[in-house]
């Protein structure tokens, strides 16, 4: 079921998705000899059905920055975008992104990334998505197309919504994927991709839904951005999505079978003494650190809002090959960063309840306004529907200066003793 490469063991699903990442970054690589078209966009609402049945290359500029940062490589990224002028309020996969460009626009795999041939700019309720893409229409030659998404400030997706998405699918986004590719739109193309993007959905569900199981044997936060990473990025669509999560569903499902818990960089993870939901999305410059943080507690995150911020597809959304653009509309108009506040209050008190929780942690990243907004107003919230404790820690996301490490394991010693308090019936939480 596993292998070990030097000190850390991998499954093979994880060695499966390492593999494709690194050719998709390589065939990006080499667009400018081969004539493959690529397309920037961004994880929430992206399309990749949809350009794939173009034959087109997705670009994700935050999945980049995340990289980036998971190497080690956004600091001086960050300090070229500051040293040209970007405050230090900006999101930081922003920074990350322009100080890269700045550099030569080296990729995480150490290959060159090629300008793109199309910006897509698909709106789903981030205002900084709009300036990202301002800011990279001055950098790059090429043609810009919005896809704008109306927010579900109701909580709800209105037929007019979907119809006003699926207008601009057809007069905006088709034809700028045909201008820019010389290909006709082929439907049926689209809806091959489409249903095997459900298929993927279906196990990629089994895999986060297998953490209600006591013990769980995944962690839906640490394991789970390795879980959504094909899905979320360039792979949606694809024979290569398809295999690797049927393989990775077998793994966790034997696992479970076992009565294993999850596999953490460092090896099995000892007894489960904590389920905690988690909001917010992690810090990618001292990830393994942050993850230790909570493995060496006998914590394991069995449920995250972020593990969703690609597609909802737990609470049942899949894509739907008979009705092929409506699908890609309620897809982006569903993203969790297009979702208001209530519903992700409710969201995160399901989680409690369905996945038998001891406790919320909001991780509240100094760069996303979209995520930051209003978490603690959920936070109070969540606490008072579920009566369960909720902690607050600060980072952030690519930018290694507001990552504390002595703060945030402070903050979580409080809150773990908080839950072993309410455990025995002392509720002061003190
Ligand atoms: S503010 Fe948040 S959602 Fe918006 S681009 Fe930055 S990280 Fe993404």
């Amino acid at each position: 079921m596993s292998a070990t490469t030097g000190e850390v063991r991998k499954d093979r699903s994880q060695l499966r998705q390492k593999a494709m990442i690194a050719d998709h970054f390589t065939r990006l690589s080499l667009c400018r000899e081969t004539g493959e078209k690529n397309v920037y966009t961004y994880v929430p609402g992206n399309l990749t059905e949809l350009l794939r049945s173009f034959g087109v290359l997705p670009v994700l500029p935050e999945i980049n920055a995340l990289q980036s940062a998971m190497r080690g490589k956004s600091r001086e990224y960050i300090a070229a975008a500051e040293r040209d002028g970007h405050s230090e309020d900006v999101c930081t996969y922003v920074k990350c992104d322009i100080g890269m460009k700045r550099m030569g626009n080296i990729g995480p795999t150490g290959e060159r990334i090629p300008d793109p041939d199309l910006l897509l700019l698909s709106y789903t309720g981030c205002f900084t998505f709009l300036k990202w893409f301002e800011l990279l229409r001055e950098e790059y030659d090429c043609p810009v197309v919005m896809l704008h998404v109306p927010y579900q400030g109701d909580g709800d997706v209105t037929p007019a919504m979907r119809t006003y998405v699926v207008d601009q699918l057809k007069s905006k986004v088709i034809p700028a994927l045909e201008a820019v590719t010389g290909r006709r739109y082929d439907e049926d193309l689209l809806r091959e991709n489409l249903a095997r993007s459900a298929k993927a959905e279906d196990d990629l569900v089994a895999v986060l839904q297998s953490a209600k199981q006591v013990p769980s044997p995944i962690d839906a936060y640490f394991g789970g951005v390795y879980y959504i990473g094909p899905i979320f990025s360039a792979f949606r669509g694809t024979v290569e999505a398809v295999d690797y999560y049927r393989e990775l569903r077998e793994e966790v499902e034997e696992r479970g079978r076992l009565g294993l818990g999850p596999v953490t960089p460092d090896g099995e993870m000892g007894e489960e003494k904590y389920r905690v939901v988690v909001e917010g999305p992690p810090n990618w410059t001292s990830f393994r650190e942050f993850w230790k943080m909570f493995s060496d507690e006998g914590a394991v995150v069995v449920a995250s809002t972020y593990t969703k911020v690609g597609g909802v597809y737990d609470l049942g959304f899949r894509h739907d090959p008979d009705h092929p653009l409506e699908t890609l509309a309620d897809y982006c108009l569903g993203c969790y960063t297009n979702r208001n506040i209530p519903s992700r209050v409710d969201m995160l008190v399901r989680y409690l309840e369905d996945y038998r929780a001891d406790g919320l942690l909001v991780n509240s990243v100094k760069s996303c306004n979209s995520f930051s907004a209003g978490q603690l107003l959920m936070l109070r919230e969540v606490e008072k529907r579920t009566g369960k404790p909720a902690g607050f820690i600060e980072s952030d996301l690519v930018d290694p200066r507001y990552f504390s490490a002595a703060n945030i394991r402070n903050r979580l010693e409080s809150w773990f003793q908080m839950i072993e308090q309410r455990r025995s019936g002392d509720g002061s939480g003190a």
